[in-house]
């Protein structure tokens, strides 16, 4: 049962019965059979679908419980196609557009939902980059965006790691950080990419404790001359990302939400050269159920109070 659809007609085909979405959920968590949540070890009974019942502790359970799809009142075959129509957006899904699509009759309901996929989208547990990375740092948001600077209001820095694959990009992560200085910067690089690595920087003093955490450091720039592009992997995806974040969502990224769409953007990055939408779709379930619940009062990142502009919002 598991493999992904191919086709908007295999998919509509596989997933037009409540039970069909079930079983596949069930093939991607369990692929040995149904385990208790509590006992994993321990045999289960099958009751009335979609019901499971621990035969050590009695807990009944279903697929969904403990996953992103738990509590959900609407249908699976809607979280289905606003999975679907998610990963085939190529620069992103707006929350209009799920409300259109699925016939969602709460626009808030509609931005939920796509909060809670942008959250499963960056792989729980997630590896970190090794090999040669780029890190560099851009804000984002605001008049205009620009590097480090005083932290003008109403911008994020965002850091980026881009990891060089040849002469292109490899895989990349990104990390909302809170100031430049060396700790907050030590601490998002390590999060990000293996001890050991080449870690490429410009000359900004705020990197110099990455040897002494155990990186092998180079500063590929010592001055920051306008014009040079000696971190072209990193510039090149905070261009990406500004262009993305300005395109698809019209700049109506609220600072609040940002980590949401960094997430979205580096899924999608990661992910660009895989052919398949419906490869993507499978990894989208796959993380969704590995997320555990996000509740909705958890769907409010961020601490900065201002937003960057006025399009989405939770209320
Ligand atoms: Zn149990």
């Amino acid at each position: 049962m598991v493999g992904y659809p191919r086709t908007v007609l295999e998919f509509n085909e596989r997933f037009h019965a409540e039970s069909a979405c079930r079983s596949y959920l069930e093939s991607l968590r369990w692929p040995r059979g149904p385990g208790c949540p509590r006992c994993p070890q321990a045999k289960v009974w099958t009751m009335n679908p979609p019901f499971y019942r621990c035969a050590v502790c009695g807990h009944d359970f279903t697929v969904t419980a403990g996953t992103l799809f738990a509590d959900t009142h609407l249908p699976l075959r809607l979280w289905f196609q606003a999975m679907w129509y998610v990963v085939n957006q190529k620069n992103g899904a707006s929350a209009l557009g799920v409300q259109r699509v699925l016939g969602l009759g709460s626009y808030r309901t509609a931005w939920r939902w796509l909060h809670k996929l942008r959250r499963a989208m960056v792989r729980p547990g997630r590896d970190r980059l090794s090999g040669t990375i780029e890190v560099d740092e851009v804000y984002i948001g605001g008049e205009s965006a620009g590097k480090r600077g005083r932290g003008a209001g109403g911008k994020a820095l965002v850091l980026i790691a881009a990891q060089a694959d040849g002469a292109k990009i490899g895989r990349i992560r990104l990390a909302r950080i809170a100031n430049a200085s060396a700790s907050v910067l030590t601490q998002a690089i390590s999060a990000s990419v293996s001890v050991g690595s080449q870690v490429l920087t410009d000359g900004w003093p705020g990197y110099a404790d990455l040897r002494a955490n155990g990186y092998r450091h180079e500063k590929v720039r010592t001055t920051a001359v306008v014009g040079a592009n000696l971190l072209p992997r990193a510039n090149r995806v905070a261009a990406l990302l500004q262009r993305w974040l300005l395109g698809t969502h019209q700049g109506a990224v609220g600072i609040a939400h940002l980590d949401y769409y960094l997430d979205e953007f580096t899924f999608r990055f990661n992910r660009r050269t895989s052919g398949s939408r419906g490869l993507l779709f499978q990894r989208l379930v796959e993380q969704a159920l590995a997320l555990g619940p996000v509740r909705g009062d958890a769907l409010v990142g961020g601490t900065h109070p201002q937003g960057m502009g006025l399009g989405e919002s939770s209320a």
